[in-house]
């Protein structure tokens, strides 16, 4: 199953349910514009290489076009048609004004110089000029890109436009980025799932906790878990991970990080795989690096009572239906992690605005509407007897469809 196909059978499922006639389905099942764009590149040797781009517009009914940019060697036209197409559910099941969008470059950040990645950066906004803007699509960094790639990124479309903050955000807070975006993701999924465990009648303080993936979102949720009074028994990265049945040291574990790069290899831990640590006797399972992770492979020797899923896409459907029949409870990605793009909606106001908020209205409005998000999934899920994700798809799927009517698209 493609990562686009896995997303469009959960949006199919809630078509059923809702029974949406088949013009609405049709509109809903694909997306709205794909623009694909050859990003050649000047390397520091010398050469050129040619890269693949693109950017996906999937439904525009509730606002503006609004999804992160990834660069990463799988980013091709199907994994960034799925993202644009999740995040029209996500924005919609949070309640912001935008539609759904992703872009993407197929190439590998890690092996790029900065100067060869303000060089593509560039020319890719360049390139996608044309069908972005601030009341029309506006991207935010994704896997791959951060604060620095939104700042070469609005500075390009600034050489051609004239100033203009509000076409991306997760920008540097010093270029009009917002107080608290950086960790905004991995703060809503930490609040996300402690409502969830009250919901669910369980204890956050205390529960042991495994976290996959040390980027923006892994890093930000272990160390917010943490300070929320979670236990968190184990981390990884690329490089591997380290486990601690009693907690891991984090601070500790940061000064052993910069040193060498890696949490992998940690002398307060002992070490265990990527593979390893999603199998892990704990409570709660933090999936947060890519997708399809837990897989028909593994879902059933998943010991964690609740998977929250800070990834886009970690758990695919086969797995998902393994881990229901477990009676393993799945917090879906459009509801966990959509504090980024909820932060980036308060970003994109403050820069129409031109007036910047305090850290604090920021995380108290992130806080409030990812609250408000969870228990309307939880409630429909109780009153409709659906798992979260059917519960969370039925919620976004209905938003839109009713947005689309009204607007005379069907
Ligand atoms: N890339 C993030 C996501 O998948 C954030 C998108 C945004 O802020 O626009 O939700």
């Amino acid at each position: 199953m493609t990562p686009f196909e896995a997303a469009t059978f959960f949006f199919h499922k809630a078509a059923d349910r809702l029974r949406l006639n088949d013009h609405r389905r049709e509109i809903l099942a694909s997306s709205y514009r794909e623009l694909a764009v050859q990003v050649p590149v000047r390397m520091d040797d010398g050469s050129i290489q040619v890269f693949r781009g693109y950017r996906i517009q999937h439904n525009g009914a509730r606002g503006p076009y609004k999804g992160g940019i990834r660069y990463h060697p799988s980013a091709d036209l199907d994994e960034v048609r799925a993202l644009a197409a999740l995040m029209t559910w996500k924005n919609a099941l949070i309640d912001v004004p935008f539609g759904g969008a992703k872009g993407g470059v197929q190439c590998d950040p890690r092996r790029m110089s900065s100067g060869e990645n303000q060089r593509l950066s560039r020319r890719f906004t360049a390139m996608i000029s044309y069908v972005i803007g601030v009341n029309r699509d506006i991207p935010a960094p994704d896997m791959g890109t951060n604060a620095q790639t939104m700042a070469w990124m609005m500075d390009a479309y600034g050489q051609k436009y004239g100033y203009t903050p509000g076409i991306v955000t997760g920008k540097p807070v010093e270029l009009g980025g917002s107080p608290g975006r950086e960790e905004a993701t991995g703060r809503g999924v930490v609040i996300c799932t402690q409502e969830a465990t009250k919901r669910l009648g369980t204890d956050f303080a205390g529960a042991r906790i495994a976290i996959q993936g040390f980027g923006n979102v892994g890093y930000w949720a272990t160390q917010l878990a943490a300070q929320a009074g979670a236990s968190v028994v184990a981390v990884s990265d690329v490089g591997g991970g380290t486990y601690n049945s009693g907690g891991l040291d984090l601070e500790a574990l940061s000064r052993h990080r910069l040193e060498s790069e890696t949490v992998a290899e940690f002398a307060g831990g002992e070490k265990l795989t990527n593979e390893d640590l999603l199998e892990l006797d704990c409570d709660i399972l933090i999936p947060a690096a890519i997708q399809d992770v837990i897989t028909s492979r593994n879902a059933d020797r998943i010991k964690a009572k609740i998977v929250v899923e800070a990834a886009n896409g970690p758990v695919n459907p086969v797995a998902d239906q393994i881990l229901n029949d477990r009676n393993i409870v799945v917090v879906p990605d459009i509801l966990a992690n959509a504090g980024g793009v909820t932060v980036s909606y308060f970003e994109w106001v403050q820069n129409i605005q031109q007036f910047q908020w305090e850290l604090q209205q920021v995380n108290d409005e992130l806080h409030k509407r990812m609250v408000a998000a969870t228990d309307a999934v939880f409630d429909r899920s109780e009153s409709e007897k659906t798992t979260l994700r059917e519960a969370a798809f039925d919620i976004a799927v209905d938003r839109v469809a009713h947005a689309a009517e009204i607007r005379g698209y069907v």
